[in-house]
């Protein structure tokens, strides 16, 4: 892969003059602003760049980089840049890389959950490929292929997100576009990107995404995003949540409805994720927990009460028989270690505790509360205490002591009768 980075800085301190970037692997070539050679030094993974000037608090500049090589995969198998002959795609987080974020694996980033950018994409594929990232095309140029074979392909994407959530996805693709009526009528449009021989199959296994979209605005507010949008790639160990480009397994979209939860926790992502991210690998059951539960405001928005608490009793028996065992030991949701980050207390014990929270505060709380948090903390990131804090505005229920029981703390609250008094009525 050839590479081109052009990224505009904003200073936030006095006296700057070295800008450190997140690139691991891949090999540098040239590094500049405006069009004078900057001094670089590069270890495994950081890029640290010398200004040629001081720069001070609110100055602004654009540094151009270089680089090429073969971008990697995480040790765990799971996460980085995938080639394969007919496709090239990332999955922006690696299981077992330190920190997770893994935008660094094919361009130079601040590589954490916190800062965020927007993005320009332009990419050189060979025709029949074509190259889909987040947000929307250029659609003067989409699928413009010159003389020589050569496709370009540029997207933007106007809302700010961090580095893991950058997504793209080259193959001989082809798309299904539909539209999605929001309550306020206006049409946000959704993408399912796939080879054309997959195309019906992707279809019949999506025809509930719109009912799924409606199920979280109903619980978390507008969908804030300029499309909806999932890519098929020839990956079968999950699914990755890049801001409206999900990184979605080809062969769970088989025509079926068996696997339509991931794509359920896929899109519930675009509110709790990849529209209010948590600060720290430790919280990450504020993303993947309450997604996960939100398979559950899936079923019951789809197939009713019954199948709702079926999915909740399903997962919470699995969390009391198992979790403690895949992840070592009993552990709190929040301030889980690197190793847990993406296991089963985050997952399965988190999406109890959403269960638990919504039924602690009652439905019209919950949604309010769930609504306005995302509002206030709008492409941002957050801790589980101020998750906590926001929330307890919406009831008079003590949130403190249940965060402390279900978020803070390992095990679980026990109910037991001890005794029964039976009287006789009179
Ligand atoms: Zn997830």
């Amino acid at each position: 892969m050839q590479g081109e980075a052009d990224i505009s800085f904003t200073v936030k301190v006095d006296n700057l003059t070295i800008v450190d970037l997140d690139l691991e692997s891949l090999t540098v070539t040239t590094a500049s602003l405006n069009g004078e050679d900057l001094a670089y030094t590069h270890d495994e993974t950081l890029l640290r760049i010398t200004l040629n000037q001081v720069y001070n608090e609110n100055d602004t500049f654009e540094i151009h980089i270089e680089y090429e090589g073969a971008p990697i995969t995480d040790s765990s198998g799971w996460g980085g840049f995938y080639w394969t002959n007919d496709y090239a795609y990332n999955l922006g987080v690696g299981f077992d890389a330190a920190p997770h974020s893994f935008g660094r694996a094919w361009f130079p980033c601040f590589d954490n959950f916190v800062e965020r950018c927007t993005y320009s994409f332009t990419a050189y594929t060979t025709f029949p490929k074509k190259a889909f990232f987040n947000g929307l095309p250029d659609f003067s140029y989409m699928g413009f292929t010159d003389d020589t074979g050569v496709t370009l392909n540029q997207w933007t994407i106007d809302n700010e997100i961090p580095s893991y959530l950058v997504g793209m996805a080259v193959g001989e693709y082809d798309v299904s576009v539909s539209q999605y009526q929001t309550s306020e009528n206006d049409s946000v449009p959704i993408w399912l990107i796939a080879p054309e021989n997959n195309l019906a199959q992707v279809e019949n296994s999506f025809t509930n995404l719109s009912a799924a979209i409606s199920s979280f605005e109903e619980f978390y507010g507008d969908y804030q995003w300029s499309k909806v949008g999932y890519s098929f790639v020839p990956f079968n160990g999950g699914a990755m949540e890049h801001a409206t480009n999900i990184a979605y397994p080809l062969s769970l979209a088989d025509g079926s409805l068996d696997y339509e939860t991931l794509m359920a926790h896929e899109l519930a992502h675009h509110w709790w994720g990849d529209y209010v991210t948590c600060s720290t690998a430790e919280d990450m059951w504020i993303n993947e927990g309450m997604a996960s539960y939100s398979e559950a405001l899936f079923m019951e928005h789809i197939y009713g009460a019954d199948a709702y608490y079926d999915w909740i009793t399903d997962n919470h028996r699995d969390v009391l028989l198992y979790a403690h065992i895949t992840d070592g030991a009993y552990l709190p949701v929040s301030g889980i270690g690197h190793e847990n980050t993406y296991g089963s207390h985050v997952y399965n014990k988190g999406a109890s505790a959403g269960h638990n929270l919504r039924t602690y505060m009652g439905d019209i709380a919950f949604k309010s509360a769930s609504e306005s948090f995302m509002s206030a903390y709008a492409l941002q990131s957050v801790s589980s205490e101020q998750m906590r804090n926001h929330f307890q505005n919406y009831t008079t229920s003590d949130l403190t002591s249940f965060f402390a029981d279900w978020i803070f703390n390992p095990g679980f609250t026990d109910f037991s009768i001890d005794s029964k008094l039976i009287t006789e009525a009179t």
